[in-house]
């Protein structure tokens, strides 16, 4: 039997790539999205075949309406049904105060950490969903504690956005639940990762690590645990849910 196909967006880095290599592992077949860093998503997959797992890579702007569709026609139409799915693709920009921000960043931010996550769960619906003829699946979105504690001073636009897919996720699981797909949230904290570079800190996480109640920032790995869990029939009777990877804050 083929094993379940797993996309993943934006894994060829960070919390992306540790979810794709611990997904590998728990036998799931994986599809990397990437949006322009082919190189990173490559050596993910050449890791994953190390492995003996499976893995194949695939190009696409998940803020783009006909990018996100031709990609899930291609892993249905190529590989299998898609089973299930990490909306884990996220942007941030420079810290600032928000009074600096203007509308073409706001835009910037919510194509890809909003609507991105739209186009992909609304592609994942009618692959999936009972009622359009598919198997059922699991949807996990990737927002982030800041979405609780609104990053001020720091991008409050970004914190924004993950806001708006939590309620988002919110009222897609219960809408979809009857037809056959659960969808969840994980809100990681402070996660070593390239992402604070572009906010322009890479060392942000060591720098208020030690303010947390777990007094250290997380791993990639850490979240990943909490990605494949909800992806798992283990968490079988857990949807619209949210899980807090972000060491007590
Ligand atoms: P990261 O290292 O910056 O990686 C982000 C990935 O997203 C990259 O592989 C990038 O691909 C991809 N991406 C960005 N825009 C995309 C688009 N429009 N279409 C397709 N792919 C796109 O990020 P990370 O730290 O692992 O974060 C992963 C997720 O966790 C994000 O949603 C982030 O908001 C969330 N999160 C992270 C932290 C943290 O502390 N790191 C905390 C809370 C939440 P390319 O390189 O090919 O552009």
């Amino acid at each position: 039997m083929e094993k379940p196909i797993l996309l993943i967006t934006g894994g060829g880095r960070g919390i992306g790539a540790a979810t794709a290599k611990l997904a590998a592992r728990q036998g799931y077949q994986i599809v990397l999205n990437y949006r322009q860093d082919e190189a990173s998503a490559q050596k993910v997959a050449k890791e994953i075949h190390q492995l003996g797992g499976q893995a194949h890579c695939i190009q696409a702007d998940v803020s783009d309406a006909d990018q996100v569709s031709f990609m899930f026609e291609h892993i249905l139409h190529t590989w299998e049904p898609i089973k299930a799915l990490v909306n884990n693709a996220g942007v941030l920009e420079t810290q600032t105060n928000f009074a600096k921000t203007d509308l073409s960043r706001w835009q910037r931010i919510f194509n890809t950490n909003v609507f991105g996550t739209f186009l992909c769960c609304q592609s994942a619906f009618k692959h999936m969903a009972l009622s359009q003829g598919g198997k059922g699946g699991t949807i996990v979105n990737v927002s982030s504690i800041a979405s609780v504690y609104g990053s001020p001073n720091e991008y409050v636009d970004y914190a924004a956005s993950k806001g708006a897919v939590d309620s988002f996720s919110k009222g897609f699981a219960l809408e979809v639940a009857g037809d056959g797909i659960r969808v969840n949230v994980v809100r990681p904290g402070l996660i070593y990762t390239d992402m604070h570079a572009d906010g322009g800190e890479a060392g942000r996480v060591d720098r208020i690590a030690p303010n947390l109640p777990l007094q250290r920032g997380g791993k990639p790995e850490e979240v990943a645990e909490a990605i494949l869990w909800l992806l798992s029939d283990k968490s079988s009777y857990s949807t619209g849910s949210f899980i807090d990877v972000g060491g007590g804050r």
